[in-house]
């Protein structure tokens, strides 16, 4: 199929974007394509008008800065992929993006487009949820920032309004002892997970870790676990799996039923502990 008639611009700067998007409620920016674009040939979605943001480089660096590290929204997962430096600062984010579609999606999508859409079974919003990231947001009222926990509201719901630009995401640079686990389970690989689990167990002072585990494909939004955190904190596999009952209410979907997602969430959980109490 054909997209509809839409309008196409292409922002010669972040404030054109912004300039560009004014007024323009039902107009969409334009990244990767990846996403956008099959939904436009299949005519869910039918935009006035394309704001190409492609050409503004500056949003395509990796940064890092007051123990953060930032990548611009229009950061490839390709790039990222190949970053042995991020790999070094943000292994979590290194161990997710392989699991993102395939070479020829990754080539093109981005980090920006990946976090803007939020899909629910996507891997890097909650691996910014487990980071306990944050999200830089620019529009016609200036610039903000927003904690990850509270930037995924609902189905492909975000805290980005209409006219807005996500232009980076900084989550904290890894520190020595802190600890990263990610799996997935897909039909195959490249697919949209089944169900998925980014977790993050950092190192405090007096020698235990703070543990993030946040949840994909198993609701509307990225899920923290935060029973299931406890009873890990406490080292505690077994009962930390049992907390994921109170954590995690699983709609079914095509794949899989809501037994079936609880099972598999209990199974990502034992693999993703054995990362984190690896040797790091
Ligand atoms: P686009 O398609 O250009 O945009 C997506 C949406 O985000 C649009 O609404 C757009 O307006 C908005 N947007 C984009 N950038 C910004 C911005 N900077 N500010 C505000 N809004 C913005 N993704 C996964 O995470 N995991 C997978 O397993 C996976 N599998 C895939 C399999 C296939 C076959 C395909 C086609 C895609 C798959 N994807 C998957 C999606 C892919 O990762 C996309 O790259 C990503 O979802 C969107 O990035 P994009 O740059 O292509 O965004």
């Amino acid at each position: 199929m054909k997209p509809a008639p839409f309008a196409y611009a292409k922002a010669r700067s972040l404030e054109h974007a912004i300039a560009l998007l004014d007024g323009m409620s039902e107009a969409k920016i334009l990244a990767g394509g990846q996403s956008l674009v099959p939904t436009l040939n299949m005519r869910l979605s039918a935009p006035p008008l394309l704001v190409d943001i492609n050409g503004l480089h500056e949003l395509g660096r990796v940064v890092r800065r007051n123990g953060q590290i930032e990548l611009g929204a229009l950061v490839r997962h390709a790039s990222a992929e190949q970053n042995s430096e991020l790999a070094r600062l943000a292994p979590l984010l290194a161990q997710a993006i392989p699991h993102i579609a395939h070479p020829a999606i990754r080539n093109r999508g981005t980090i920006g487009g990946s976090i803007a859409l939020a899909d629910p079974a996507a891997e890097l919003p909650a691996c910014l949820l487990a980071l306990d990231g944050e999200v830089e947001i620019s529009g016609r009222s200036g610039t903000r920032t927003v904690a990850a926990e509270n930037f995924f509201r609902g189905l492909f719901e975000t805290a980005l309004a209409a006219g807005d630009v996500l232009t980076a995401i900084r989550v904290p640079i890894a520190r020595p002892g802190d600890r990263f686990g990610f799996a997935e389970l897909a039909r195959r690989h490249g697919d949209y997970a089944l169900v998925g689990l980014a977790a993050a167990a950092r190192a405090q002072g007096d020698g235990s870790h703070a543990i993030r585990l946040a949840y994909f494909g198993v609701g509307a939004t990225p899920i923290r676990a935060r029973n299931a955190e406890t009873a890990l904190a406490d080292g505690n596999i077994e009962a930390a799996a049992a907390a994921l009952a109170r954590d995690l209410d699983p709609q079914p979907d095509v794949h899989a039923s809501t037994a079936t997602k609880r099972h598999l969430a209990g199974v990502l959980l034992r693999r993703v502990s054995k990362q984190l109490s690896a040797p790091a």
